[in-house]
């Protein structure tokens, strides 16, 4: 019989596949199960199913969840990351992703550590944006943003710039339209091309609604997982 996390994984999977064909999206849309909070047991029946992504909050907490499941899980870092959790973070060998790198100085603090932890394979990083301009939410101004990003990419030689992610309001569609602006601007500021730039947007609420708008990273918890246990 499957459970509910099979059910609901294979549930947001299908609709993202759907959502892809009658949008005639031909791009990958990466699929984040955010299992902050819950168990290893509850990761591994997802991983059981398939699934290799999954996104955690906390620096201790995904440490040890790493430790004690398959290696070829692809773990994003999607919280606030202070610089003193820096150098444990980059001890997970198998760690695909930081998502929420907000300041010049904390990618620069990462750089220098990845070059010791891991100098044979760059760290990818993604710029977060407050695109809510909440003072209680992490991340750069939209304006400001093309800052950090030329930063990386011309200072930080053991990053690898993936993209820009939001958290934003709760069911707010302006923070996606927020940040592909900002996705053009580093563009033009900076030559790149549109799609050398990740979007990581959309959690359970609305993530068909950012996939709409063009979102390549979706982090999706309680649709897959339930509701999260108290910390
Ligand atoms: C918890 C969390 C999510 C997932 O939230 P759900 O509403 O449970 O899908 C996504 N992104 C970030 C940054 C989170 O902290």
């Amino acid at each position: 019989m499957r459970s509910a996390i099979s059910e609901n994984l294979l549930r947001v999977t299908n609709s993202i596949e759907t959502l892809k064909s009658s949008l005639g999206i031909n791009y990958p849309i990466r699929l984040i199960a955010v299992s902050k909070l819950q168990p290893a047991e509850a990761i591994r029946e997802a991983y059981d199913n398939g699934h290799r992504y999954f996104g955690e909050n906390y620096v201790d907490e995904l440490v040890q969840k790493a430790s004690q499941l398959p290696n070829d899980i692809r773990w994003h870092m999607i919280g606030h990351l202070q610089s003193n959790k820096i150098k444990k973070l980059l001890s997970v060998p198998n760690l695909a992703a930081i998502e929420t790198v907000d300041s010049i100085d904390l990618a620069t603090k990462l750089n220098t550590q990845a070059l010791k932890s891991r100098p044979n394979e760059k760290l990818n990083v993604f710029v977060q944006i407050n695109t809510s301009n909440e003072a209680t939410k992490s991340g750069i101004t939209p304006e400001n943003c093309h800052e950090i990003v030329s930063h990386i990419i011309s200072n930080c030689s053991s990053l690898n710039f993936k993209g820009i992610m939001t958290i934003g309001l709760r069911g707010s569609a302006e923070d996606f339209v927020i940040l592909n602006e900002a996705k053009r601007q580093i563009c033009s500021v900076l030559s790149l091309e549109e799609r050398e730039i990740e979007l990581s947007m959309g959690m359970s609420g609305d993530y068909e609604e950012a996939i709409r708008n063009g979102s390549t990273n979706v982090r999706v918890g309680s649709l897959i997982f339930g509701e999260r246990p108290k910390h």
